[in-house]
């Protein structure tokens, strides 16, 4: 508290991000980053782009980025809009298309900087139950609404909704904006982008963070009607000219041309998801069926909490969220195939 601050951030409840250790010798699984380093090509485009030129600001636009990225989903570059990170995107998408008069709709389990940004731009919210499995039910986001927002695959539960329940909820929400956050769509889910043409009040929102081994760069992008990426571009010039930096722009473009790379890295963290699924299973585990680099998971009888504590002990860290409806649950993100095998050896020991 100071009497310096202003009213808003004597009130504001802040985000707390995943713990980033200081030290090396963790099997980090609580953040969702990629276990595998970004494409060589990512680096070798920052080890060309690391020269006087830093001198210089970045184009403002991004605009090269920007084409990479319409081009990558057969899209107009009007129709792309990036940030720094996809928190950049969502922060300007609910102050620039989602704060109306009515409340905006999400999940009650859903990504916590939701209400963390309502808090911020004094919106109101209103938070719609996953049912009993933990999933979003499109017939519930029909309610007055000035807007609607979820992951997808949600976030932590790794639960996926089908194209067609997103069209139920775009066809019910015509005068709604509404917001499909893909940070983990990569891993397996069908991407909203096919809709876009076909809805204007749909945005779709990636991230460079999880696929692509990016997290560290900071790049988001949202895509959707030129004239909602428009409302985006005025809120960002209105609030900083350069969101990504002169290596970013040529690392994301580098990211993308690499599709291989791209493809056997999601592939692979599928397929260590399987293995860490099966094993869970077969442990005494409830695992939610996840299409994201993550999995959330309850075990029959032994406390939520304290596994994340004895997991800590044995220098692996999770995320565990103290939160009603979710507390005996642990979200643990897909690491390489090694660390899955210490993590299968700890949980063995504990259990
Ligand atoms: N959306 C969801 C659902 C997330 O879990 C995250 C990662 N915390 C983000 C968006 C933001 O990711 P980034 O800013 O790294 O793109």
């Amino acid at each position: 508290m100071s009497r310096f601050w202003s009213d808003l951030v004597h009130k504001l409840t802040p985000y707390i991000p995943g713990e980033q250790p200081k030290v090396d010798n963790l099997v980090k699984l609580n953040t969702n980053e990629s276990p595998y380093p970004p494409s060589p090509k990512v680096n070798q485009a920052i080890t060309e782009a690391n020269n006087e030129k830093l001198r210089l600001y970045p184009d403002p636009n991004a605009t090269e980025l920007k084409q990479a990225i319409a081009n990558y989903h057969q899209l107009n570059t009007e129709q792309v809009f990036v940030g720094n990170g996809s928190d950049e995107v969502l922060a300007h998408a609910f102050l620039g298309l989602l704060k109306q008069d009515k409340p905006l709709l999400f999940p009650d389990i859903s990504y916590s900087f939701y209400p963390v940004y309502c808090g911020l731009y004094q919106m109101d919210f209103k938070k719609i139950p996953l049912n009993e499995n933990f999933e979003i039910e499109a017939q519930d986001y029909t309610t007055e609404n000035g807007g609607i927002i979820f992951p997808n695959p949600n976030a932590p539960t790794g639960h996926l909704l089908k194209l067609i329940a997103i069209k139920h909820i775009l066809d019910s929400n015509p005068n709604s904006v509404v917001v499909v956050d893909e940070a983990y769509i990569d891993f397996g889910g069908e991407s909203a982008i096919s809709l876009v043409n076909q809805y204007p009040n749909l945005l779709v929102i990636q991230t460079f963070s999880k696929s692509r081994a990016l997290a560290g760069l900071r790049i988001g992008f949202a895509i959707g009607h030129a004239d909602l990426i428009e409302g985006l571009e005025r809120v960002k010039n209105s609030f900083n000219s350069y969101p990504i930096d002169r290596l970013a722009i040529p690392a994301g473009i580098a990211s993308l041309q690499d599709e291989a790379y791209f493809k056997k890295s999601c592939l692979d963290v599928q397929a260590t998801r399987t293995k860490l699924v099966a094993f869970l299973t077969e442990h005494g585990f409830q695992v939610i069926p996840s299409q994201a680099n993550f999995v959330f998971t309850k075990h029959s009888t032994k406390n939520a909490e304290e596994i994340a504590l004895a997991l800590r002990e044995r220098k692996i860290i999770v995320r565990y969220f103290n939160q009603p409806r979710i507390d005996q649950y642990l979200r643990i993100s897909i690491g390489t195939e090694e660390q899955n095998k210490q993590l299968c050896k700890a949980l063995k020991e504990i259990i």
